[in-house]
């Protein structure tokens, strides 16, 4: 039997508190030793604890219980959302604070969000972007901007369609939207982690979760929202473990990978060349002998590997590929991506013939990064001592095919926790895009990267989190029901 706590256990929202059939006990003695040992071999939904941790909601009246399980964007947004139609509720936060990772986006200017209608970002989402359709349309690039805006945060687009807040400050968004939710009425408990949740008769009835790092117990609830996150950067807090959280609740997911990652290549010289970016390059990627896609942007040569822009766009498919067993990858790297053949072939005959008495490394330097000469004159197959005035026509155009062809085999991604998003997760077949609810146990409700969904780079990642935010915490406050009423 699960009894609620006196006034007295508001106050200590830690204490875990004891009823008996005689009233409230304490939390020591030989009953907490038998019900914790309950706790450590997980029971069964139907074996519930008979405790429940001295976390109450303060608010009173007739709304809906909803316990919001992590503190980024995603749970942010479900949280307030769900507080401002009339719920009662905790937001859990294993870290000290909440949006961790929020304050890493965008190397900190925060990218929240890309300028576009709603079929632009569901094509900037590669990972079941069609899942969002609904979402996105209940809450879509300019609703999010209106809606930052009305708390204080003015953004703007750059040219190539990625939002940033005005200020260029991340702290500012997850500043804004910390108030909103507090002023909402959202009951945020930081380093406090939930374990795992209890549903009975297929319906959500509670969240085994603990102040950090005392013993969990129950907290009773009428709906709960997992946005715990994927796995990638874990020091910010995801970990993974809101997979677990779902799979014991039956649902499938779908093997996790790191997306957006850099990737190591195998070639050695490519350590010697470590901080150099590249502007404007198009790279290509293979796997095995298919083609999969071409990015243009800026590259960035790393002590492992590769990295920037291009790379991270690329990295989605080679990881999954990889993830599969299809290998090995290849990247081939166009140096002069706006030129053609025969345009760079021009240009290198003039530059042989201006500089005729040089060495071939030196008459290249108006024409190739100077740290990647020696390089490509070696994947021409061209001796370093060669004379400009000497290169044959067929060496010129192996020269160019280097410049405008430079092969990087992929070693393989670095590790899930320098990802910047994570691809897999909770089975989007399992979960109504509607509401977010899952088909499986009705209460529950999953928001944000935790679920089988991931976005290229541009803001993508975060409005998704925020619009499937949005809709968990509208859908768990009404109890499933949803009626959008953002516009
Ligand atoms: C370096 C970096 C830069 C990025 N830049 C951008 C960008 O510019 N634009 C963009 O769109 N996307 C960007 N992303 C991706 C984006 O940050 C994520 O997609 C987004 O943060 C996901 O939001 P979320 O709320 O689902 O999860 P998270 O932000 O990961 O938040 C999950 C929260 O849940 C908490 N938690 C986990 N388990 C528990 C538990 N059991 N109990 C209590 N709390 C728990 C965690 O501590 C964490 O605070 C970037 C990612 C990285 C790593």
């Amino acid at each position: 039997m699960i009894l609620t706590q006196d006034r007295q256990d508001i106050r200590d929202p830690c204490r875990i508190v004891w009823h008996t059939p005689r009233g409230p006990g304490h939390s020591h003695g030989a009953r907490r030793g038998e019900s914790l040992r309950k706790w450590r071999r997980f029971p069964s939904p139907h074996e519930l604890p008979r405790c429940e941790v001295g976390l109450k909601l303060r608010q009173t009246g007739r709304g809906r219980r909803v316990i919001v399980i992590g503190g980024g964007p995603a749970g942010l947004m479900a949280a307030a959302t769900a507080a401002a139609n009339g719920a009662r509720v905790i937001l859990l936060e294993r870290n000290p604070e909440v949006g961790r990772k929020l304050l890493l986006t965008g190397g900190g200017r925060c990218n929240f969000t890309h300028d576009t209608d709603v079929a632009g970002l569901v094509a900037g989402v590669p990972g079941n972007g069609r899942f969002l359709y609904s979402a996105l349309a209940a809450f879509d690039s300019a609703m999010l901007r209106r809606f930052l805006a009305s708390l204080g945060v003015e953004s703007r687009a750059e040219d190539d369609g990625r939002v940033f807040p005005f200020s260029g400050i991340a702290r500012d968004v997850l500043g804004a939207l910390s108030t909103h939710a507090r002023k909402k009425g959202v009951e945020t408990r930081c380093v406090w982690k939930a374990e795992r949740i209890l549903a009975r008769d297929g319906k959500v009835c509670g969240v085994i979760a603990g102040r950090v790092p005392m013993s969990p117990g129950l907290v009773s609830c009428d709906a709960a929202i997992i946005a715990t996150g994927g796995i990638t950067y874990p020091m910010t807090g995801s970990t993974g473990n809101g997979y677990r959280m779902a799979a014991e609740l039956g649902h499938t997911i779908v093997e996790p990978r790191a997306a957006l990652v850099p990737l190591e290549i195998e070639d050695p010289w490519v350590a010697g060349l470590a901080g150099l970016a590249l502007r404007e390059v198009a790279v290509t990627s293979f796997v095995g002998e298919r083609k999969v896609e071409t990015a243009s942007g800026e590259m960035l040569f790393t002590h492992f590997g590769v990295s920037g822009p291009v790379i991270l766009a690329l990295s989605r498919e080679i990881s999954l590929a990889l993830g599969r067993g299809e290998g090995p990858a290849r990247l081939v790297v166009d140096l002069k991506p706006t030129v053609t053949m025969a345009g760079l072939d021009r240009g290198l005959r003039q530059a042989f013939e201006t500089y005729f008495r040089r060495r071939v490394a030196n008459s290249l330097l108006e024409l190739v990064p100077a740290r990647l000469i020696s390089i490509v004159v070696r994947e021409a197959g061209m001796p370093e001592a060669r004379l400009a005035s000497q290169v044959t026509r067929e060496e010129r155009l192996a020269l160019g095919r280097a410049i405008k062809g430079l092969v990087l085999g992929v070693k393989g991604t670095r590790p899930a926790e320098e990802g910047m998003v994570t691809a897999g997760g909770v089975c989007v077949g399992e979960i109504d895009p509607c509401t977010m609810e899952s088909r499986l146990v009705s209460g529950l409700y999953f928001a944000g990267e935790v679920i089988d969904v991931d976005g290229t780079t541009g803001g993508f990642n975060l409005q998704a989190a925020f619009s499937t935010g949005y809709v968990a915490g509208l859908s768990a406050a009404r109890g499933g029901v949803v009626e959008n009423d953002a516009r």
